[in-house]
């Protein structure tokens, strides 16, 4: 029987600390709504005043080895029975991240399975993490080197609302294959998945104290990011608060990897197959209305085909029903808060009064909830706010070009580098556009795909560090270096 907290009752407004459910110490919470409704379906714990019992907590279980000390095949199992309990447990969690988020339950559905490969992807790497040998020379002194992979210590992950359990699942896999021990806090925003998350790691067997679980706002996260306990610090998010991470974490030096924001540009060349470019271009925009850090949002079509495209990704755009999360027929949900929706709608009327032309949305929706329609502004120029800022939310700028030189100096045109997609039938185009184009991630013919083993990450600055494949296990661990001396 479970010793948490149940799935049903995953708000119930505590912490995990040091394996128990517990209250903040300060008896804080806050409310959580589900912004398709705009009710509290919710309150969780505000851990502002917990982070030290939290890092603490982890620290012990770091230092006594209690998870170190399995091997590596054990702690294999227990990752992969996380797995499962994830896949026995699809339906609550996906209508849990669905309330929480806005999501379309289905497509929550889809974000549980992908969740759950992170934790099966690296159950398989728990017994390969090894070093190496090798004999050093030659010399008239013999030497031995042997190299280790050490866990890099106690590590807390800083996550965002708009994918809860894929980003924490993203850290927490390669993390505890590795050995490490983690504080984990979620968005004030989509906290209650990461409850859910937890139950799940009890009833699979993480021991006590190896993964603590704080809810909170800014104050847990900084407050983590400060403390001279934790040795690392893995953060999702945007990449202003990223910047403030990354200060705080001079304090003690510790270790930073970030997975930051993006403004991913998509290039259509002139011999690129229009119709299906124009239904992989829309859901690329504008699935999970847009708060996906990959989104396309800059489309720099050629000028010969331009109105047939933006023709073609409006009608798909207007076919995508926006709804609530548990309707069959929604593909779009709300977004994520009445902060966010009036951040998006801001963005899309200052765009229009720079002279972007609304080819489809660009008004918010009526009625409750915090809904926004998909929003195609054409005649976009480089210098636009929307085209710069990253917007996170339904909207995609175009702009026609002339030649691809041009298209991919636009395209690299921004601070920003986490991903982008190449549009063509000319396979030599598309490698070279894709070597090209500077970011971490490049689509062909698809703007996003790839699984768990694909690295995932940023160039300039959407971030340091690459998540999934083996790169992740490495962003958890050390490397030590032994020399022995064998002639006496
Ligand atoms: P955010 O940066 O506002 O918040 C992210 C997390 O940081 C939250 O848990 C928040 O409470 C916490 N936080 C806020 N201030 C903090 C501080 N001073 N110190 C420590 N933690 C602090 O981001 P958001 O609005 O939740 O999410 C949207 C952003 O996340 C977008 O920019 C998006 O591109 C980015 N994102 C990136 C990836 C990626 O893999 N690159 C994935 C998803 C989202």
């Amino acid at each position: 029987m479970s010793k948490g907290v149940g799935i049903e009752s995953a708000g119930a407004g505590k912490l995990l600390i040091d394996g128990a459910w517990v209250p903040a110490a300060a008896g804080a919470t806050f409310e959580v709504i589900d912004p398709g409704t705009e009710q509290v379906i919710g309150r969780v714990a505000d851990a502002a005043a917990d982070v030290d019992d939290a890092v603490q907590a982890a620290r012990r279980a770091f230092d006594d080895e209690r998870w170190l000390r399995l091997s590596g095949a054990q702690r294999g199992v227990i990752l992969w029975r996380i797995a499962d309990l994830m896949t026995e447990r699809v339906d609550q969690l996906a209508h849990l991240e669905s309330r929480d988020v806005g999501m379309p339950v289905s497509q929550a559905k889809l974000m549980v399975a992908e969740a759950a490969n992170q934790f099966r992807y690296y159950a398989g790497w728990a017994d390969k993490i090894h070093g190496t040998t090798t004999d050093i020379g030659p010399s008239e002194r013999r030497l031995h080197g042997s190299t280790y992979k050490e866990p890099v210590g106690v590590v807390a992950m800083i996550v965002p609302w708009n994918a809860p359990l894929i980003a924490m699942s993203m850290k927490l896999a390669p993390a505890l294959a590795a050995g490490c021990t983690c504080v984990l806090k979620p968005s004030e925003e989509a906290p209650m998945s990461a409850l859910a998350l937890g139950t799940i790691l009890i009833d699979a067997g993480i021991p006590a104290g190896v993964v603590n679980i704080v809810t909170g706002f800014a104050a847990t996260g900084a407050a983590l990011a400060e403390h001279r306990g934790v040795d690392k610090i893995s953060f999702t998010g945007s990449t202003t608060v990223g910047r403030k991470v990354v200060v705080a974490a001079t304090a003690n030096l510790k270790k930073v990897s970030l997975e930051l924001g993006g403004k991913s540009p998509v290039i259509v060349a002139p011999d690129a197959d229009i119709a299906s470019a124009a239904a992989g271009i829309a859901l690329g925009a504008f699935w999970n209305s847009g708060q996906i850090c990959t989104s396309g949002t800059r489309l720099l079509a050629h000028a010969s085909i331009y109105a047939d495209l933006i023709e073609g990704i409006a009608a798909h755009a207007v076919a995508m029903k926006v709804g609530y999360g548990s309707d069959p027929d929604t593909v779009l949900g709300p977004l994520v808060s009445r902060r966010h929706l009036d951040r998006v709608a801001g963005f899309v009327d200052r765009g229009v009064a720079d002279g972007a032309r609304v080819v489809i949305g660009g008004k918010r929706m009526g009625g409750r909830g915090f809904y926004y329609p998909p929003t195609l502004l054409a005649e976009a120029t480089p210098s636009m706010e929307i085209v710069r800022d990253e917007i996170f939310g339904p909207v995609l700028a175009a702009m026609p070009y002339a030649d691809i030189d041009t298209a991919i100096d636009l395209a690299n045109d921004t601070e920003y580098g986490l991903a982008g997609s190449v549009w063509t039938r000319d396979i030599a185009l598309a490698h070279s556009v894709a070597r090209r184009l500077r970011a971490g991630r490049i689509g062909v013919n698809i703007h996003r795909g790839g699984g768990v083993q694909m690295p995932i990450g940023g160039y300039k600055q959407s971030g340091w560090g690459r998540e999934n494949g083996p790169n992740a296990i490495e962003e958890y661990l050390e490397s030590k270096s032994v020399v022995t001396l064998l002639d006496r």
